[in-house]
């Protein structure tokens, strides 16, 4: 029984959710007296809702002893965070212990602040998570919430630096333009958005609502919500926000000083990235230099880094070098930087500090709702799915590699965990088949001849290329199903592979052609070692500290957390470098791992139309969102098979109020067995098993038609 509200739909397929993004706010859905209501109930009783989904995540955890976790995926804009975020808000509601500390509220307050450094307006979503996550609400041993651990997975760092016409830095930029008081601004030298090279490629305006208008005080509204054109959301508000972030970091125990010294570094950013670089003509090397008009900014940037301001010049324009000759090293080489190779530097510098902030406050989160005293989690998943593009690059690579990863694990639970539930109730229905990816997965990852070590091995290599990469993976895996050599090469009738060119993978989901024309950059974004030794010795305590090497954000970037929260040994030397795609290799096999050892629930969120409009519901589109989420082939299968599964006490405690006395006298088993017989189904629609009875599909809500007519 779907439950539809105005345009909105939530319902199951066997145990899973579909769940349509409504794009408004549906009265009484998510209240406290609805959490409430789904406390305790099996799965089926009330209408299909999230609710419902943790709540036997919840009742599985305690009847098993087990941990559990809930796979949330689905395309950008489906609602997977939203959804994510009333998990957690059931869970610390619900269940949390009677002399509740601020446990619950810390860890309800990790959503403002990841959503702050990870989340941006994209044109698919105006609060887009860039980044994977996986969240454990961990239980103590009366089954009450007692902490929580956040890992996080692929933060897209190409946003810092460019955005696409239309979207969005990170919120927290434009947070702290908008929000932060007069005397922050004058410290942080901040101006208006569009004055930032970083903020200035995609859209500079900023999320209000009209409270937020009126909060700001008069000048400065003119000054930045005339100018920009303030944008409106339901969710996003940037100086509603910004005062929030501000509450969150504190009471996740951010000191003043640690609370200045994020955002001098987020200043930071956006100062360093309006120093440009122009030829030094006197130098006869054919270097560069920092362009007179942006020496304000550098000095800015050089300040709020806790760097002497000709250090910092002299990283961006210059790097070391030991060449290396017979295996000896030789005299460490100052390289002069062409202009463009400048601008690189300075681009990865930015990167490489607004990463290692995020993962810090990812790190600091953490630490703030310890979870020494856990039996068992919930763990919920909030992560991209397949993708595919007009033009498909790393980010789409290994979104894709880990989605086949997670239909795999799909694949297996919902089919086997079916299979073993029809054996254990004697069922005698034939062994279902379904596709397998492995060899896919394969192609990926196989240590040594997968794409991931190629495109390592092409990094080593002395100069490395996207078109010998290319032409490797190609060479290597000849005439293997998986792979193909995209259709404008084949027009070209396989004449060289061009720079530009990729690869085809035939996905679980469909075909994707990858441009690897950025593959090794985005692969390998290690700053150069100057930066790195000037960053290290900062004055700055914050900056310093987020670039001390084997610094616990970092490993713990790496690692599962042991039980006590605390990180198990490095596998990271100092200085050794580990490349994007096989940190990320590392994380899912952990990730895998972790889910494996759970009980698992799927939610599959789908979007109902690309305008984020609510009461438009475009069938074609969701149908294909259904489709790559593997869900038509779970389908197909529970047509095979019995979908629909009702406890004999359930349907005896339903109906038995609505029938004649003497059948409401027999045990339940029985009781069923009788009424089927009385209302004349079909035995082909329904088995018996020990304790349950399974329709075929769609016959259970025609079951339940017929007793409630008569
Ligand atoms: P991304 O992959 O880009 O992060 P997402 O799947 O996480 O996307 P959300 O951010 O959860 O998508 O949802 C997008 C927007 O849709 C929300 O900001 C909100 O406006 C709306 N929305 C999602 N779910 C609901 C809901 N259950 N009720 C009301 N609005 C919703
Ligand atoms: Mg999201």
């Amino acid at each position: 029984m779907p439950l539809i509200y105005d345009y909105y739909l939530q319902t199951y397929v066997a145990n899973i959710l579909i769940s349509v993004n409504p794009y408004q706010q549906i009265k009484d859905l998510y209240n406290s007296a609805t959490i409430k209501q789904y406390q305790g109930k099996s799965l089926g009783v009330l209408p299909p809702h999230i609710f419902a989904i943790a709540d036997k995540a919840y009742r599985d955890m305690k009847r098993l002893k087990e941990s559990q976790s809930i796979i949330v995926s689905g395309e950008s804009g489906a609602g997977k965070t939203e959804s994510q975020k009333c998990i957690l808000r059931y869970l610390t509601d619900s269940f949390a212990a009677t002399n509740a500390g601020p446990i619950e509220q810390r860890i309800l307050e990790t959503n403002p602040i990841l959503e702050a450094f990870g989340n941006a307006k994209t044109l698919r979503n105006n609060n887009s998570s860039r980044f994977g996550k996986f969240v454990e609400i961990h239980f103590n041993n009366k089954y009450q919430v007692t902490g929580g651990f956040v890992s996080h997975y692929l933060l897209e760092k190409s946003r810092l630096c460019r955005q696409q016409r239309g979207e969005r830095n990170y919120h927290i930029f434009y947070q702290l333009i908008a929000g932060s008081d007069e005397q922050l601004r004058q410290q942080l030298n901040l101006g208006s958005p569009d004055a930032y090279h970083y903020l200035r490629h995609g859209c500079t305006q900023f999320f209000c609502s009209s409270t937020t208008e009126k909060q700001i005080d008069a000048g400065r509204c003119a000054d930045l919500m005339k100018k920009q054109g303030a944008m409106r959301d339901s969710v996003v508000d940037d100086y509603a926000d910004f005062q929030k972030l501000k509450k969150a970091l504190t009471d996740i125990g951010l000191t003043s000083e640690e609370l200045l010294g994020v955002f001098q570094t987020v200043a930071a950013v956006l100062h360093l990235g309006n120093v440009a670089f122009v030829d030094d003509i006197d130098d006869t090397k054919g270097g560069c230099k920092v362009d007179a008009a942006s020496e304000t900014s550098l000095k800015t940037a050089a300040a709020l880094l806790g760097q002497e301001v000709d250090e910092l010049r002299h990283g961006l324009v210059s790097r070391i070098m030991q060449p290396t000759k017979g295996g000896v090293k030789g005299t460490v080489i100052q390289v002069p930087l062409k202009t463009y190779e400048a601008a690189n530097a300075r681009d990865a510098l930015a990167k490489e500090i607004y990463s290692r902030m995020f993962d810090e406050i990812v790190y600091r989160i953490n630490k703030c709702i310890p979870f020494a005293d856990s039996v068992a989690y919930i763990g919920v998943l909030d992560i991209a799915g397949f993708e595919f593009f007009a033009i498909n690059s790393f980010e789409q690579f290994c979104i894709n590699y880990c989605n086949e990863k997670l239909q795999q694990f799909f694949n297996d639970r919902i089919l086997k965990q079916e299979q073993e539930l029809y054996d254990k109730e004697g069922l005698c229905v034939p062994h279902i088949e379904y596709a397998d990816n492995q060899d896919c997965i394969d192609l990926i990852e196989t240590k040594g001849a997968g794409i991931l070590d190629l495109l390592d091995e092409e990094s080593k290599l002395p100069r490395p290329s996207a078109q010998h990469f290319t032409a490797t993976v190609h060479q290597k895996h000849k005439d293997h199903f998986r792979l193909a050599i995209p259709r404008k090469s084949k027009l070209k009738e396989h004449r060289d592979i061009r720079d530009d060119d990729g690869f085809l993978i035939r996905h679980y989901a469909g075909a994707v052609c990858y441009q690897t024309a950025l593959f090794l950059d985005k692969n390998n974004d290690a700053l150069h070692d100057s930066l790195e030794f000037l960053m290290e010795e900062s004055r700055s305590p914050f900056v310093k500290a987020l670039f001390a090497p084997n610094s616990p954000s970092q490993l713990s970037v790496l690692e599962s957390p042991s039980r006590n929260g605390a990180s198990v040994a490095g596998k990271k030397g100092k200085l050794g470098f580990v490349s994007v795609g096989s940190k990320f290799r590392s994380q899912l096999v952990s990730l895998l791992e972790k889910l494996q050892a759970t009980g698992t629930h799927f939610v599959r969120c789908a979007k109902p139309n690309s305008d984020m409009r609510p009461k438009q519901f475009e069938g074609a589109q969701i149908l294909s969102q259904l489709k790559c989420a593997g869900m038509t082939s779970v389908l197909k299968l529970m047509q095979q098979g019995f979908p629909s599964r009702t406890l004999f006490a359930d349907l005896y405690n339903i109906y038995s109020p609505l029938l004649p006395p003497e059948l409401a006298r027999l045990d339940p088993r029985l009781f069923c067995k009788c009424l089927f017989h009385a209302l004349g189904l079909n035995d082909r629609d329904y088995k018996f098993g020990l304790t349950k009875v399974f329709f075929r599909p769609g016959k259970f809500a025609e079951f339940d038609q017929m007793l409630r007519q008569d």
